[in-house]
């Protein structure tokens, strides 16, 4: 086995063994099949890389459709978010389909197989239904009605299309096996009433066909070769293969079900139901928080889709539903920004610093490289002068030799500048300390060559100007879930698990170079971590997201 072969996941294993017999490569076809009831979140992203990467690999189609059955919880602004987060993803769709353009073709099929004796008009209530489909070891009880004769049950689904039954009072359904050992087989549901109006086909419908109706007989209408989805289908395959069988016309190729297994992230949820219910309860801002495990809450946090493209590839395909650490998807957009983010200053917790001995009113344009990781990323200049802004934590009056920052009669670096001294400090009536007076050495500037500049010094710090700082609201966030995985606990609800503390606001102090940022761009705050400018920034006020710290706690666990 070549390489190449032996790095094919179990999924494209099917496709190669369908190759060898009697695919043809034009044969392919793939579809991505959201429902349009949410944004799509991380979850979605496997199935999006799995679908659309297939389409790569063999050059064939890949279809975007919307798996729009059911006008109560479907709408257009769904629809237009998962388009923009596909195509953001770095995905084109060969065409745009929805199931609701197969309403009318589905509804014709239907009739079908009321004709053909293998579909009848239920008008028991719901619980009177569920009450006959008895336990796996146990056969069902046959409805009433399941008998009726072709000309009736013709008559009462036409009657049903037309809008003369109230929801609820009718249904149509398969006629397969009641003692069926997959309790799915038990005569399911094809149709239902619904009386509401369709995100596109507005009124035209008050019967809407339901999703194990639907979903084969589209694929078999655009003639997709392989239909992937999660795990929780498994049992329908033998009903999707059953609808199949139905309307299947030899001489047309014939789509196939396979599964994969759901992927869930830590410390989050991945269901678009419960992402909502996050967004309703307004326990986030909307779908895009920086906090959500959406695709578009993580492109505002700053993630990049290579990062989001890498941590798929990373987890791959597997046969078995697991929890992946969200440190894992933290680890690839850190290693992307590193390679790809300008190096910045910014102080987020200030501690005044006055270099004593530097000349009052002077100012020096220090120049800088802007990614150290990038030589073509090039240089920018920062201001040194008198009064600059350390971070409080980088500066103690007493301590030990293991801390390499500043304390009195103790030396660092500033990164890019001078190796200033702690003399002094003063405090306030608390005892907090409010102010460092320094000395800096003139001839040790990074960069000028002369002997002093290469002195080493065990710690450099960052810092900004204080006179040229600018102020800037700047959001930290933390796991939204205190829990590894809260929508799996049989007695709490997921929502006890919201972290209380997931979002702080600060205002941080940024070096000047950043009054140009714009909405969308990534930075690296050095010694801090990533941080990205929020499309909430103004010219009046920046606005920055924090998206991951610099600490790699994920190789720390692979590398223990
Ligand atoms: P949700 O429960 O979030 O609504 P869903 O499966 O109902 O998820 P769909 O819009 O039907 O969402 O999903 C479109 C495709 O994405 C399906 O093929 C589905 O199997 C897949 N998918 C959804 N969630 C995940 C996940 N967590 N991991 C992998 N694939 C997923
Ligand atoms: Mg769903």
């Amino acid at each position: 086995m070549s390489e190449a072969v032996e790095s094919l996941n179990f999924i494209e294993h099917i496709v190669e063994e369908d190759l060898k017999n009697g695919y043809s490569k034009q044969d392919l076809r793939f579809r991505f099949p959201p429902e349009p009831n949410g944004y799509l979140h991380i979850g979605h992203a496997s199935s999006i890389c799995l679908n659309f990467g297939l389409g790569l690999r063999y050059n064939a189609p890949v279809n975007l459709r919307f798996d729009d059955t059911n006008p109560a919880k479907e709408e257009q602004e769904y629809v237009d978010a998962i388009k923009r987060d596909v195509e953001w993803l770095g995905f084109k769709w060969d065409t745009e389909r929805y199931a609701s353009d197969y309403f009318q073709q589905l509804y014709d099929w239907a009739v079908e197989l009321i004709k053909k004796g293998k579909a009848y008009v239920d008008e028991q209530s719901s619980e009177e239904m569920a009450a006959q489909k008895g336990t796996p070891t146990q056969a069902g009880t046959e409805s009433p009605y399941r008998n009726r004769s072709v000309d009736e049950n013709l008559d009462l689904f036409k009657r049903m299309k037309a809008g003369e039954f109230a929801e609820g009072t009718h249904v149509l359904r398969a006629k397969i096996d009641m003692a069926s050992s997959n309790m799915l087989m038990r005569d399911p549901i094809m149709y239902r009433v619904l009386h509401k109006a369709h995100h596109r086909t507005n009124t035209d419908w008050c019967i809407y066909p339901m999703y194990d109706w639907t979903h084969g007989e589209s694929d078999y209408i655009e003639q997709v070769s392989h239909s992937f989805c999660t795990l929780e289908f498994a049992m329908h395959r033998e009903l999707y293969d059953w609808f199949l069988d139905q309307v299947v016309d030899s001489n047309k190729l014939r789509p196939k079900q396979r599964e994969f297994a759901r992927r869930n992230l830590s410390h989050t949820v991945v269901s678009k139901r419960k992402l909502l219910q996050l967004v309703e309860q307004k326990v986030v801002k909307g779908w895009d928080d920086p906090r959500m495990s959406t695709i578009s809450g993580l492109r505002r946090r700053g993630y990049t889709p290579e990062s989001i493209r890498n941590f798929v590839d990373t987890i791959g395909i597997a046969k078995r539903d697991n929890l992946i650490d969200v440190s894992l998807l933290e680890f690839h957009v850190r290693e992307h920004l590193n390679k790809i983010a300008p190096r910045v200053m910014g102080v987020l917790n200030p501690l005044k610093v006055v270099i004593t001995n530097y000349p009052e009113g002077d100012v020096e344009w220090l120049d800088t490289e802007n990614n150290p990781e990038d030589a073509s990323a090039g240089t920018r200049q920062i201001p040194f002068s008198r009064e600059l802004f350390i971070e409080q934590e980088d500066f103690r009056e007493e301590a030990n030799r293991k801390f390499f920052r500043l304390k009195l009669g103790g030396e660092v670096r500033l990164k890019s500048g001078y190796i200033i001294k702690a003399e002094s400090c003063t405090k306030d009536t608390d005892g907090n300390i409010i102010e460092v007076q320094c000395t800096y050495d003139p001839k040790s500037k990074s960069g000028s060559g002369t002997e002093e500049s290469l002195r080493k010094v065990k710690g450099t710090l960052h810092w900004v100007s204080v006179p040229h700082a600018l102020k800037a609201e700047v959001r930290l966030y933390d796991r939204l879930f205190t829990d590894e995985s809260p929508d799996t606990h049989k007695d709490k609800d997921f929502m006890e698990f919201v972290n209380p503390d997931s979002l702080k606001v600060i205002t941080g102090y940024l070096e000047p170079s950043l009054s140009e940022a714009k909405a969308g761009d990534r930075y690296q705050f050095q010694r801090l971590g990533y941080f990205c400018v929020d499309p909430d920034s103004s010219d009046e006020k920046l606005v920055f997201n924090r998206t991951v710290g610099l600490r790699d706690t994920w190789a720390k666990i692979q590398g223990k």
